[in-house]
């Protein structure tokens, strides 16, 4: 025996009573002094509170009559029904307690092997605990109550929920529980089991009896367990530990890391896509409408643009592209419809841009609308024949009817220099959409103080079909999935909370153990992150396709995508911390007492 037995603690039962309501008294007048190395057997038939007595004895009720004295420092319980980890063995159950005393796995392990074979255990000590019969894991319990060397051990009912011959099995083995210097208190009403006790308290009649064949045995064997409760200097290796529990966790299948992931995968998929989606729509939008020349305006002033001017607006910031244009009658003659001539245009060099010329060869030859490169059989770079000889065509625009005024849609734009006569009509594309942008271009004017030419110059819009204005911005910022992030934090928090909150009763048993929060914490954490960076790693590709598709600015929509995954990860972890916070000793008493 070591010298880090506990002392000799001892509990006071002075005159105590308890009565959940004043009309069913369970008992009064208890007095008695619990001491270590007894075995106090609690009997009386169900109901007459002996689990009342056993939480008292804990602190964990406040008896309603008397008082209760203790100098116990830690308490332990063993419930009627053994709780474990299913897929975690019997030698892990029992080598935790170790661990929360600042050992070494390996140190721990060796300890929890010479207690199994105490309890006679040692052959199953490699097996999960869901493979242990009933007996086994009661034994597994003890077992791991004596590790953890309490200065009181409750055990409540211990064979209540086993055959008789399973039973036997666990009584004989609560002779382990001798001699450790520890106050062993339990209730039950197993004649087998009082038998193994050395004093019995009868709640049925308030009477406390001493046993003549006191089986006080302090020649029992012992568990060699060198060490105390939570060291501080051991904190590396408990760290260590934290991480290899989890790691154990997850590969044994304990936290159904793989559920959780698919899960989470699931919930940034839907929300980071549907971000993604609803962001494209607005991106798209934006580029149809400039496509569709709603961004588009012509100022109209016959006979009064100055190319130059108009060509110069371009340089502007806010004006995408501009351009003058001028009809040049009667139109381009062909030779193969010479009776309908081609309405031909004169354009400036700018011109190009606003109608988004495919030119292989730029600045070389005229350009057809696709219109009149279909009726023509024209190819670029190639020539138009016209009686006057062949003219060779530098590209070709696409002027669809898409509501814009269809002037362009069937003719043929000749670029000219800017400085070249003066033009019709200026052309350009304002975005985003900025009513002042559009006044501006009066500079493509040529100036004149006559306020009848003043009068006649009319702006319009290219494409009216698309409304005045397109906020894109506004669009975007009431999108109704912009909260997709935050609703994914929110949601993997739920997750984490209850990822954690399925595995309550083994994290209160673990703190029962004597396990810190801290250990805990780092263990959970390890957990939820390796499940959520592997859900967020599964769903990235989904959201990079679909944003991938997006016409334009696929990589912020991308970058607007993956924020979910980011808070999805960061709620998982936030939801583990809460419920780390959250738990509580208590809930495993609860539980029991709930029963
Ligand atoms: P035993 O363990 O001897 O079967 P318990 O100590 O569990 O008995 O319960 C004693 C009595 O007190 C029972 O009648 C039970 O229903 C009642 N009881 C137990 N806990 C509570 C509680 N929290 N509030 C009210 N009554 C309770
Ligand atoms: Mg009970």
């Amino acid at each position: 025996m070591t010298g880090s037995v506990p002392g000799h603690a001892s509990v006071q039962l002075n005159q105590v009573g308890h009565a959940f309501s004043p009309e069913h008294p369970l008992y009064n007048g208890l007095t008695e002094v619990l001491e270590d190395d007894q075995i106090y057997a609690i009997t009386g038939p169900s109901g007459s509170g002996k689990s009342t007595l056993l939480g008292i004895l804990a602190g964990w009720i406040t008896p309603s009559q008397g008082e209760v004295r203790t100098d116990v420092k830690s308490i332990q319980w063993v419930f009627q029904n053994p709780h474990g980890v299913a897929r975690r063995t019997a030698l892990d159950h029992v080598s935790i307690p170790f661990i929360a005393q600042g050992m070494t796995r390996h140190e721990a392990d060796s300890c929890a092997l010479e207690l199994l074979d105490e309890f006679g255990l040692r052959s199953v000590a490699q097996s999960p605990f869901s493979s242990l019969s009933g007996g086994e894991a009661q034994r597994l319990m003890l077992a791991r109550g004596v590790a953890s060397k309490p200065d009181l051990l409750l055990v409540d009912e211990p064979t209540a929920q086993l055959d008789r011959k399973t039973a036997d099995e666990v009584n004989r083995s609560l002779q382990a529980l001798a001699g450790r210097g520890v106050i062993v208190v339990i209730a039950t009403h197993d004649p087998q089991t009082m038998a193994m006790c050395t004093r019995i308290i009868d709640l049925a009649d308030m009477a406390s009896t001493e046993l003549e064949d006191d089986i006080h045995a302090t020649d029992q064997p012992t568990a060699s367990v060198p060490g105390g409760r939570f060291d501080p200097n051991s904190v590396t290796i408990m760290w260590r530990e934290a991480f290899r529990e989890a790691w154990r966790n997850v590969v044994s299948g304990t936290t159904h890391a793989a559920s959780w992931a698919a899960v989470l995968m699931v919930i940034t998929v839907l929300l980071g896509g549907l971000d993604s989606f609803s962001v494209r729509t607005v991106v798209e939008g934006a580029v149809n409408y400039q496509n569709q020349g709603g961004a588009t305006w012509v100022l109209e002033a016959s006979g009064l643009i100055d190319g130059v001017a108009c060509d110069s607006l371009a340089s502007v910031d806010g004006i995408l592209a501009a351009g003058a244009v001028r009809q040049v009658p009667p139109g381009l003659v062909t030779s193969l419809l010479p009776r309908t001539p081609v309405p031909l245009y004169a354009v400036t060099p700018g011109f190009a841009y606003i109608l988004g010329v495919h030119s292989p060869s730029p600045g070389l030859g005229i350009w057809v609308s696709s219109g009149v490169a279909d009726r023509y059989g024209i190819e670029v770079p190639g020539v138009l024949a016209t009686p006057g000889g062949p003219v060779p065509v530098g590209g070709t625009f696409d002027y669809p009817a898409d509501g814009r005024s269809g002037e362009l849609s069937f003719s043929i734009a000749a670029p000219t220099l800017a400085d070249d006569g003066v033009f019709d009509t200026c052309w350009f594309t304002v975005w985003p959409v900025d009513e002042s942008l559009v006044a501006l271009s009066r500079i493509a004017v040529v100036p004149t103080q006559d306020p009848s030419v003043i009068s006649q110059v009319t702006f319009r819009q290219l494409n009216m079909a698309l409304g005045s204005s397109y906020d894109g911005l506004s669009d975007f910022a009431n999108r109704p999935s912009r909260f997709a992030s935050w609703v994914t934090l929110f949601a993997a928090a739920g997750l984490g909370i209850v990822a954690f909150w399925s595995r309550r009763l083994e994290h209160a048993s673990d703190l029962h153990a004597g396990i810190p929060k801290p250990f805990i914490l780092l263990e959970s954490l390890t957990e939820t992150g390796i499940w959520a960076l592997s859900g967020a790693v599964l769903a990235t590709p989904l959201i990079l396709l679909i944003a991938g598709h997006a016409s334009a600015d696929a990589a912020s929509i991308a970058l607007l995508g993956v924020r979910p995954l980011l808070t999805g990860v960061i709620g998982a972890l936030l939801g583990a911390t809460l419920g780390v916070l959250l738990s509580r000793e208590h809930q495993l008493f609860n539980l029991f007492r709930n029963r």
